[in-house]
């Protein structure tokens, strides 16, 4: 419920709540929905601020400035013309991102271009444009290859025809490139705050989507075209699958969410009454918890995702770091294949395949490592953790050797003395 007036260039503003320290409510204010850093969009707003005719003209202004060159239709016509060029008329400026039609080169000239832009690189616009490096929430990170190979089989082998990509361009992208070959039945709508891709998708294949305030920058028309989606096939055999930004919050995704799945469910015809519409959310495993609050039918799933520009995050068999991205999805999770040549197993007790160092513990009962690597269960503590954790008596929980025990180190809220915190207060304790 958040006015118009207050759009920027990403659409709705969210609205936030800052508080300091001491202060018992916060003040709330509006920002932008998809920039957390003020130097990628400057939309700031107090809640119960009162905003000058001139402010709106200069946030008006603003918006107009930040929108693209060109419209998606636009766009889809240039591309018409860009396919009919012959291969020594293809260029695509690296600096602008655009593909050119030749009346276009001279505005060009000074700018990085490629040549002799072929068939098949059309095809894989992600590996056409650079990714996007926002830090805080826009970072692009592409599924390596092996990654998105695996999760298009599984996607098939589970039976479905229909792929609603939030925010997995590659995955889009894989899908569309093989679904010009015959016999590939699958199809997948592609919905991404990246407009650059608008040059290489239709209308009903892409739409100009933010997944923070569920905005379609398209209108009705767009929304339209993901509902009918949706719908075909009476919402049989469809799936969503969302990649987000790490940085991004994961109420707002939950909440985005929640209203493409109610979008789903009201096509319900007899099957699916009390069904949700199938997710793969694809998050790291510390938001588990975070995922859970949202959606207490998702469970996580040991397969490690890979990125190819991740440079942390890379398969990992020998010294090298392993990634903490995780598939999370509302799916029965003995129907989630993982590959045994990769080392996961099939835990007949908890009934899911599970990393080959996730020992399945007796006295959790339950294959307990987040991380892949075996851990190791405290009796004290009475659940399973990290193999780097020692039970520390000060804390009364497992912690890293070297921590600093917060107990001792804090001081209470309350009455200023260390060894405690303001909730186990001795002050308060006969009140
Ligand atoms: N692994 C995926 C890409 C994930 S990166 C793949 O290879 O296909 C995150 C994706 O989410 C990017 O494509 C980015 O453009 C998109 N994105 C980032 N912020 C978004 C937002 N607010 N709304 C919709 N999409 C967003
Ligand atoms: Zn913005
Ligand atoms: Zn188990
Ligand atoms: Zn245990
Ligand atoms: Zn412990």
């Amino acid at each position: 419920g958040v006015p118009c007036v207050i759009d920027c260039p990403l659409g709705p503003a969210l609205l936030f709540v800052k508080t300091s320290q001491g202060e018992e409510e916060g003040r709330r204010f509006y920002a932008c929905s998809a920039c957390r850093d003020r130097k990628d969009c400057n939309f700031f707003q107090w809640e119960d601020e009162k905003v000058s005719e001139t402010r709106l003209a200069a946030r008006e202004e603003y918006n107009r400035n930040h929108q693209p060159p060109f419209t998606h239709r636009q766009n889809v016509e240039r591309y018409k013309n860009f396919v009919l060029l012959p291969l020594s008329k293809r260029r695509f400026c690296q600096e602008c991102q655009q593909l050119l039609l030749p009346a276009e080169w001279e505005k060009h000239l000074d700018h990085q271009f490629l040549c002799d832009i072929s068939t098949a690189q059309l095809k894989s616009p992600s590996q056409l444009l650079y990714p996007l490096e926002n830090k805080k929430t826009n970072a692009q990170y592409l599924f390596a290859d092996r990654s998105c190979q695996f999760l298009l089989d599984l996607i098939i082998d589970l039976g479905f025809r229909r792929v609603l990509s939030v925010g997995t361009p590659r995955l889009h992208e894989m899908i569309q490139s093989k679904a010009s070959q015959e016999d590939f039945r699958v199809r997948s709508l592609l919905l991404d705050i990246d407009f650059r891709y608008s040059q290489f998708y239709t209308e009903d294949e892409f739409c100009h989507y933010n997944m923070f305030n569920h905005y379609f920058f398209g209108g009705e028309a767009a929304r339209e075209t993901c509902r009918k989606f949706l719908y075909q096939d009476s919402g049989e055999r469809v799936i969503m699958v969302t990649d987000p930004p790490f940085g991004g919050l994961v109420e707002a995704l939950a909440s985005s969410f929640k209203k493409l799945m109610a979008m789903w469910k009201e096509t319900e015809k007899e099957g699916h009454n009390n069904q949700e519409m199938p997710v793969f959310w694809i998050f790291p495993y510390f938001f588990e918890s975070r995922i859970l609050e949202f959606f207490p039918s998702f469970s996580m799933m040991d397969y490690q995702v890979d990125y190819d520009n991740h440079a942390l995050y890379k398969h990992g068999k020998t010294g090298r770091r392993q990634s903490p991205v995780r598939i999370f999805t509302n799916l029965t999770p003995s129907m989630i294949v993982l590959p045994v040549e990769e080392g996961y197993r099939f835990c007949t007790i908890c009934q899911r395949y599970v990393s080959s160092g996730n020992q399945h513990c007796e006295i959790c009962n339950s294959c307990t490592s987040k991380d892949g690597r075996r851990w190791k269960h405290c009796v004290l503590c009475k659940k399973c953790v990290k193999p780097s954790w020692f039970h520390c008596n000060n804390c009364n929980c497992c912690a890293l050797q070297n921590h600093t025990c917060e107990k001792t180190d804090a001081v209470c809220f309350v009455c200023g003395k260390a060894g405690h915190k303001r909730s186990t207060c001795p002050s308060l304790s006969h009140t």
